[in-house]
């Protein structure tokens, strides 16, 4: 018998209130569909916090089946395993020793193994033909969420590429590649669109939360130029009524190159800010609220600039377009390989058998509060 532990919760609530480590074990009598995975790695994500909470726009099924006391889901979307044993009739080449990520929504990453019935369709053998030389688990863990987030935000709304071969070719003297403006630019999203958008050749202009400190301030202005950002400005300086003017003189050549795209992690003030900076017919994408606040759609922009208000969620598109997830996880785990794609910084949590229940759970517990040196990660 396999000795497993899972964070569990029962009912909908704050995780510290509601979640519990649940300890149990995993006959070795496999199911002949199914593959024993042991746990690598998983992140917190904002979303696992709203999962648990119950405001996410999925919720969990609570099922029997982990012998709690009551029904229970277990939290957490992503994550890496390696897969430890093998059903008899399992197909698609997955094998011992093999890492998988998780090919559905609402997995339950955070145990230390889990058996996957109809592992097939449940799993994505990691790395294709290439396997995963070159990567390691806290890289396979973090690459399905938000990097490819950012991918498809700035490749399915507005086709920068295209506009800034075009303005190239009319020779119009642009500087650079086409612009694009976010808010949340330091989340993990934000950071993986300003470096897809540096290979892709496009510039950006970045929003970031002032720091306690200027020195804070400028440090981590300097680190997202350092990942590619062309422009970051805090929020403050985004509100200000200069910034319009900013926008024109200092980084667009007078209004000459247009921002088509804008991506919105926080709502509030900084999305009506964003809707100001957007050129004429250009797109603003919604994918966060972090700031817990809405915005107006305010009806001036949408009539006479004629914008155009998406919004982008990575599971449903995940859904929709299964092969494509596939390459364009791919993609990115090949640019990592390569050393042109960094992950986000994060705070690795170690998850032993001694590990104890409140540790875990404060790791979930601050994920919503912000101004932190990266996100938990859970290391087994
Ligand atoms: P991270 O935990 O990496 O980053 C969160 C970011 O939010 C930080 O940069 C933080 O800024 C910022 N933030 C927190 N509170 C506020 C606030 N009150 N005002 C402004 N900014 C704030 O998050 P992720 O990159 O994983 O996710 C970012 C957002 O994107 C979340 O809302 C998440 O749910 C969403 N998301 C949505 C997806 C979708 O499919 N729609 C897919 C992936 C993510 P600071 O650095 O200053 O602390």
């Amino acid at each position: 018998y396999t000795q497993a532990k899972a964070l569990v919760f029962s009912r909908f609530g704050e995780p510290s209130d509601v979640l519990h480590l649940h300890s149990h074990s995993i006959s070795p009598q496999l199911p002949a569909g199914a593959v024993l995975l042991r746990t690598l790695a998983a992140p917190v994500n904002p979303a696992d916090v709203n999962t648990i909470q119950g405001t996410y726009g999925v919720r969990p099924a609570f099922s029997p089946l982990l012998g709690t006391p009551e029904p229970a889901a277990v939290p957490g979307n992503e994550g890496c395993f390696e897969v430890v044993a093998v059903g008899e009739r399992v197909g698609g080449g997955l094998k011992r020793g093999d890492w998988v990520i998780p090919a559905v929504g609402g997995f339950g990453t955070f145990r230390t193994h889990v058996v996957v019935e109809d592992a097939e369709r449940m799993l994505f053998r990691v790395g294709g033909e290439k396997g995963v030389e070159g990567l390691n688990a806290k890289q396979v863990a973090t690459v399905s969420v938000n990097p490819c987030s950012g991918y498809r935000m700035l490749k399915d709304y507005v086709d920068l590429v295209d506009l800034s071969v075009k303005s190239f070719a009319r020779g119009e003297g642009a500087t650079g590649g086409a612009w694009f403006l976010q808010n949340g630019a330091n989340s993990g999203v934000g950071r993986s669109a300003i470096q897809l958008g540096r290979l892709w050749g496009l510039r950006s202009i970045n929003v970031v939360r002032e720091r306690a400190t200027p020195e804070e301030t400028e440090a981590l202005k300097s680190e997202l130029k350092e990942l590619g950002a062309t422009v970051v400005v805090t929020e403050a300086e985004f509100l200000d009524r200069s910034f319009s003017a900013r926008l024109k003189e200092e980084w667009t050549r007078g209004g000459k190159e247009p921002v088509m795209l804008g991506l919105n992690c926080v709502g509030g003030k900084s999305a009506s800010a964003m809707v100001k900076a957007l050129s004429p017919k250009g797109c603003m994408v919604t994918y966060g609220g972090m700031s817990r606040q809405s915005f107006p759609f305010p009806t001036g922009p949408q009539i006479f600039k004629q914008l155009r208000f998406e919004g982008f969620w990575l599971s449903e598109w995940n859904k929709e377009n299964p092969t494509e997830r596939r390459n364009t996880v791919n993609e990115i785990l090949d640019l990592m390989r390569e050393g042109k794609f960094r992950e986000s910084p994060f705070k690795e949590v170690e998850w032993n058998w001694d590990t104890e229940e409140k540790v875990l759970k404060d790791a979930i517990q601050g994920t919503l509060e912000g101004f932190r040196g990266g996100k938990g990660l859970f290391v087994f």
